[in-house]
């Protein structure tokens, strides 16, 4: 029989695989999101990337200190992966900040069906000492 595996959404804040990385998961851990800008064109990248998608320089990590975001696009999963099946029907929702930076996260509050434009605000989720995931709230 496989092996069953867990799928997490979300960090484990001791799994860093570059100083980048390593960064971006003690922000994490402090409930602060980074992002990263490009400091060759200004780009910036949400969740961060380490290099820019356009022109492969560095990028730094700044905090993001936008909260608040509305929704631009969702979609309704039913059919979860096995790991998930408990959780369906769940949404998995993109925000747009003021900025224009879109942030993929599920929303776990829903009370009723989502609407495109709905506010967002964005939160966090300690899931044990060592994991921890940002997450949509509404
Ligand atoms: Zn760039």
């Amino acid at each position: 029989m496989a092996e069953k595996k867990e799928i997490y959404l979300g960090y484990s804040t001791d799994k860093a695989m570059t100083p980048f990385f390593q960064s971006f998961l003690e922000a994490l851990d402090q409930e602060k999101l980074m992002k990263s800008k490009c400091t060759k064109c200004g780009a910036e990248y949400l969740p961060p990337r380490e290099h820019c998608q356009k022109d492969m320089s560095k990028c730094e990590l700044t905090e993001l200190t936008e909260k608040e975001a509305k929704l631009y696009s969702y979609v309704i999963v039913d059919f979860a992966p096995e790991s998930l099946s408990s959780k369906a029907p769940y949404v998995v929702a993109i925000g747009e900040f003021p900025s224009g930076l879109r942030l993929t996260a599920h929303i776990t509050n829903l009370m009723s069906m989502p609407e495109v434009g709905m506010p967002l605000k964005l939160g966090f989720e300690k899931v044990d000492e060592k994991k921890i995931t940002y997450k949509w709230l509404v």
